[in-house]
């Protein structure tokens, strides 16, 4: 896209911005701002977004599972702080045949407050000492 393109586009979504609409400059069409990401709205809309992003991850496929194990370490660290459900059913049901449906909501939610009155004990123990 030439310099003078990008700056009439410019122009074209501060208008159109003011009626909450804006001009996706990949499929060229004018959207509700509702289909763009962000705070800042992004040029192009979530459907181009989603299609580019689909086409990086079939060309870079390492980079795609690096993403994907990063993402999921994530998670889990996450569910380890908040005690989440998929951290507790993994420790009730680890060096078990136990799957996460023969698991009672009443037993991960016991299982929560065990995880957090051991946690409150050995904070507490670590005050006093
Ligand atoms: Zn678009």
């Amino acid at each position: 896209m030439s310099e003078n393109n990008r700056q009439s586009i410019r122009w074209m979504n501060i208008e159109l911005e003011k009626i909450g609409k804006k001009f996706c400059s990949k499929c060229e069409t004018i959207k509700s701002v509702d289909d763009f990401l962000g705070r800042e709205k992004r040029s192009q809309c979530k459907k181009c977004r989603a299609l580019l992003s689909r086409k990086w991850e079939a060309e870079h496929p390492e980079k795609k599972a690096e993403q994907n194990r990063l993402g999921m370490k994530r998670y889990y660290k996450k569910q380890k702080e908040q005690l989440g459900d998929h951290y507790i059913v993994s420790i009730l049901t680890s060096d078990t045949i136990l799957k996460r449906k023969d698991i009672p909501n009443n037993l991960i939610e016991i299982k929560r407050l065990h995880l957090q009155l051991k946690k409150e004990l050995s904070n507490a123990d670590k005050i006093t000492r």
